[in-house]
């Protein structure tokens, strides 16, 4: 599956803020948005003014890439969240969240959605018992999401579960530590979502 591929780091610097895409070294001193608060580029230091379309441009490069998405998968998820009742913005974060590969990240299982998204792929990962490797997979209320018993042995799964306090779980979901199991207890609202994101902008840009 296409992903990108380029410096990480980079793009924290050109959206000016944290992402949060390295696991463990968002955190710590190395982080590259700490040492170098300024966009990437031989002009990255001259910060101009945005155009409203602009704004709306880097609010939506600024959720896909905190999803690690590509445009193309971006833009699908955004039409399904369009087709369903309710404010888009809104359906659409939420249908974002519940993507397996969020979901595994949320639970404390992956340092970071990337990180997520690899262990979906590469079949260490069940839904309701069930073996998935499909990373848009988009959970539903009631599955139960874990890691297979084999898998549970690798010392990356294991250290990120031991760190999971350090981020947290979200409400409306259940871990259950010792088993490397955890369960959505129901769809996340747009309150659970605490992640500094103007949808709005995004759907201005769509709707262009
Ligand atoms: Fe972003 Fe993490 Fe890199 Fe810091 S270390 S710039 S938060 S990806």
């Amino acid at each position: 599956m296409a992903r990108y591929r380029g410096a990480v780091c980079k793009l924290c610097r050109r959206e000016d803020q944290k992402l949060f895409l390295k696991g463990d070294r968002c955190f710590s001193d190395k982080c590259g948005f700490e040492r170098r608060n300024y966009p990437p580029g031989q002009h990255g230091q001259r910060r101009g003014k945005f155009s409203d379309y602009g704004n709306q441009l880097r609010e939506k490069q600024k959720v896909k890439r905190m999803y690690g998405l590509l445009e193309r998968q971006f833009r699908k998820c955004f039409r399904t969240a369009e087709r369903k009742s309710g404010i888009t913005g809104e359906n659409f974060l939420i249908l974002l969240e519940r993507r397996l590969d969020n979901i595994v990240f949320r639970l404390g299982f992956a340092y970071s959605r990337n990180q997520g998204r690899q262990l979906v792929s590469h079949n260490h990962v069940l839904v309701n018992g069930k073996r998935v490797n499909i990373p848009s997979y988009i959970v539903k209320a009631g599955d139960v999401v874990e890691i297979s018993e084999k898998s549970q042995k690798m010392p990356l799964i294991k250290e990120a579960v031991e760190a999971v306090e350090r981020l947290g779980v979200p409400s409306w979901l259940e871990l259950d530590k010792e088993n490397y199991r955890g369960k959505v207890i129901a769809f996340p609202e747009r309150k659970d979502l605490t992640m500094p994101v103007q949808e709005q902008l995004i759907v201005e840009l769509y709707s262009r």
